[in-house]
């Protein structure tokens, strides 16, 4: 099932997409899904970010293939850092390219959108938190990351975590094809079974020290290649079974 955020006349809702329309869901998504059966065709909403997380967990080279390219090694321990909730923008939302870096990083990234509060969870019940998955681009200032130890600047700007198109529930995260685009041109290309910790491993690992809330996202890691973003670029994120995430880089 593929569950959209969306905005229509002013007012914000759920729905399931199928075909080309949305079924419109009573409430939220979390803790059972109750369709209204009322439909509104896709193309007259406009796509808001999947969820509205409390935090976005991220977790830096997960990719053996990218730690390399950096120069860097892969971590005995996952590295994670944080993305706040003002980070988060939705699909085709336009990036500003931000005035305190020269050097703006795409890095496309499988989202795990979690669907209940949890903690602790054994890596056997890492499933059951787990309501979908969705594209990221976990957006980088390359140059900051580079000159401060912490990150929080670097991959906390606002607008620095695109999410969408929507969230899709039956998937299989183990082995998906993963691609990042730029103006149409492939820039990378990699599977998610190239993940160093699966999807369960982070799951356990993160909610060791930390409770997750529904709507909360831990982006996994980017595959090799990434590189720049220009002012006027559309960047593109898409992953096998769930879809394209598109945003555009504009002058801010
Ligand atoms: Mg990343």
């Amino acid at each position: 099932m593929r569950i959209a955020r969306f905005s229509i006349d002013g007012t914000v809702g759920f729905g399931v997409l199928e075909g080309d329309e949305l079924d419109i869901i009573k409430g939220h998504p979390f803790g059972g899904i109750e369709r209204s059966g009322r439909r509104v065709p896709v193309d007259k909403v406009r796509l808001l970010p999947p969820v509205l997380p409390s935090k976005v967990v991220a977790v830096g080279r997960n990719y053996a293939e990218h730690a390399r390219e950096l120069g860097n090694v892969v971590p005995e321990a996952p590295i994670t850092f944080l993305k706040p909730s003002t980070a988060v923008l939705g699909p085709d939302a336009p990036v500003p390219y931000p005035g305190f870096t020269a050097d703006l990083h795409y890095e496309a990234e499988l989202a795990v959108v979690i669907g209940r509060l949890c903690r602790e969870v054994p890596r056997e019940r890492a499933h059951e938190v787990v309501l979908g998955y969705t594209c990221a681009n976990d957006l980088t200032a390359r140059d900051v990351q580079q000159r401060e130890a912490q990150w929080a600047r670097a991959k906390g700007f606002d607008g620095s975590c695109p999410l969408g198109p929507w969230i899709e529930t039956d998937l299989d995260p183990s082995d998906l094809a993963i691609q990042c685009t730029v103006n149409g041109e492939q820039r990378q290309l990699g599977r998610t079974s190239e993940m160093v910790r699966s999807v369960a491993d982070l799951i356990v690992h993160i909610t060791e020290a930390m409770t997750l809330l529904p709507q909360d996202v831990i982006l996994t890691g980017t595959p090799a290649g990434v590189g720049p973003l220009h002012a006027g670029d559309e960047v593109s994120v898409t992953i096998e079974g769930i879809g394209t995430l598109t945003n555009k880089v504009v002058k801010s």
